[in-house]
């Protein structure tokens, strides 16, 4: 009986939240898998340490990373007895050596995104080395992988794929033999020619669930700051509900749709397995929380309203009057494709193909790119995407609709879905994005 436990950054912010990883993880009798993510917003961090050295502001990269180095030695001593906080450091500092190195040396990467996978992956280095000493406290029979050396993807840095193939003889040679309990990083690989690799913002659950599927595990465990799977946001809905039991294709088209409960790549690996997926809370080990699982067979039985934010919802025409649809979509798509733009929604009338994608800069190029082709491109920035899924009521309706402007909706056999405006609560940059005049209106 093998059993994947995965902890994110807010379960191992601080010592406190450290020892509570320790006491779940020792409460368990099974062999045990505990994935871990970077400490805090350590990825946040490092990402801005990253950005710094490329820009050429050595001296300032140099200083943030010794405020990172501070935070994680504080976490160090509140943690751990006097002996056991010297050998821990001794195996951290080898970690920000290597980071301090690599900061000075960022003209040697090829590019950013290569530069940023060897940098940033350090948080998840420095997290499972404290985890596992921490937990080595307490129990002697505790393993520390390298997910680098085992998780095997290809050179795309910042969303590297996996190749499974490879990634199984990986498991199989090294880590068969633990028989107690293991820590692992999520969120990284390896690649050919010794570089790191990152599996996209928020991977670790991914991980878990890879590690899960490959190690044939009995189940995979998310300890959250939630009491596991809710049908809102609380932060919008304090009235949000626990769902207790979901379907797989329930909890794939939630995590596509933008719930950031778990990240969308999870649950393929497991349902590939019939491996259950628990989501509890961290706070509390014994609450049931809820799992996905292929035993659940019934619908949803309560609307989920998922909001996605920072979207812009981009409608390209052609400009003359031979559309071949066709033709437009192959070109819409590869250019998406090619910029590895999110999609959240997909729509198409006789003359126009319409898109929401997540904001970002490759959103300007892909603009450009079909205006260069001879399209006629309209767009509106800072639109959210709204989907209801499961029990789809009228009221339920009302409910997230009331007096937004909806720009597109569009109801599928599962979900319905509302491009709004202004409905921005967070994260978007106002000095960066200036929305152009709105020309377009659709309603289906
Ligand atoms: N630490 C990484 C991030 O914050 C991966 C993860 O947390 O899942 O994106
Ligand atoms: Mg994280």
């Amino acid at each position: 009986m093998t059993k994947v436990y995965k902890f994110g950054g807010a379960a191992v912010k601080d010592a406190d939240g450290i020892r509570n990883l320790t006491r779940i993880v020792l409460s368990e009798n099974e062999r045990l898998l505990v994935v871990v993510s970077a400490i805090g917003k350590t990825t946040n961090e490092l990402e801005q340490i990253v950005a710094s050295a490329w820009e050429g502001r050595l001296e300032e990269s140099l200083s943030l990373l010794e405020i990172l180095k501070v935070k994680h030695y504080k976490i160090i001593d509140d943690l751990l007895p006097v002996s056991s906080a010297q050998l821990c450091k001794a195996e951290t500092d080898k970690i920000f050596l290597q980071t301090d190195y690599l900061l000075r040396h960022s003209q040697d990467f090829a590019s950013f995104n290569a530069f940023y996978d060897q940098v940033v992956s350090v948080g998840e280095l420095l997290s499972t080395t404290i985890v596992s000493f921490a937990i080595a406290e307490r129990e002697a029979d505790v393993r520390l992988f390298n997910a680098s050396r085992i998780v095997r993807t290809d050179a795309q840095f910042r969303s590297a794929n996996v190749d499974m193939q490879a990634t199984a003889v990986n498991v199989k040679r090294e880590m068969s033999d633990f028989t107690r309990v293991a820590v692992i990083q999520g969120f990284i690989g390896g690649a050919d020619g010794a570089l790191r690799t990152t599996l996209g913002r928020e991977g670790s659950d991914y991980s878990a669930a890879l590690f899960a599927n490959l190690l044939n595990a009995d189940s995979l465990t998310i300890w959250k700051d939630v009491p596991g799977i809710l049908n809102a946001d609380p932060k919008r809905f304090p009235q949000a509900v626990l769902i207790p039991r979901m379907r797989y294709e329930d909890a794939i088209e939630l995590s596509y749709s933008g719930a950031q409960v778990i990240h969308p790549k999870t649950i393929r690996p497991l349902q590939n397995k019939n491996i259950p997926l628990y989501v509890k809370p961290f706070t509390d080990k014994n609450a049931s929380g809820s799992v996905i699982c292929g035993q659940v067979t019934e619908a949803l039985a309560v609307p989920v309203y998922i909001y996605r934010e920072n979207q812009v919802l981009v409608t390209v025409r052609d400009t003359d009057f031979g559309f071949a649809l066709e033709e437009s979509l192959s070109k819409v798509f590869s250019a998406i494709a090619r910029l590895h733009l999110q999609v959240s929604l997909v729509q198409n009338s006789a003359i126009t193909i319409t898109v929401s994608v997540t904001d970002n800069q490759q959103v300007d190029e892909f603009i450009g790119l079909l205006q260069n082709e001879g399209y006629r491109v309209t767009y509106n920035r800072q639109v959210a995407l709204i989907t209801v899924l499961g029990k789809i009521t009228p009221q339920a309706i009302d409910k997230v609709i009331d007096n937004k402007d909806v720009i597109l909706s569009q109801t599928t056999r599962n979900s319905q879905k509302f491009v709004v405006k202004n409905e921005i609560l967070k994260q978007v940059a106002p000095s960066i994005r200036i929305d152009k005049p709105c020309r377009m209106r659709i309603r289906y």
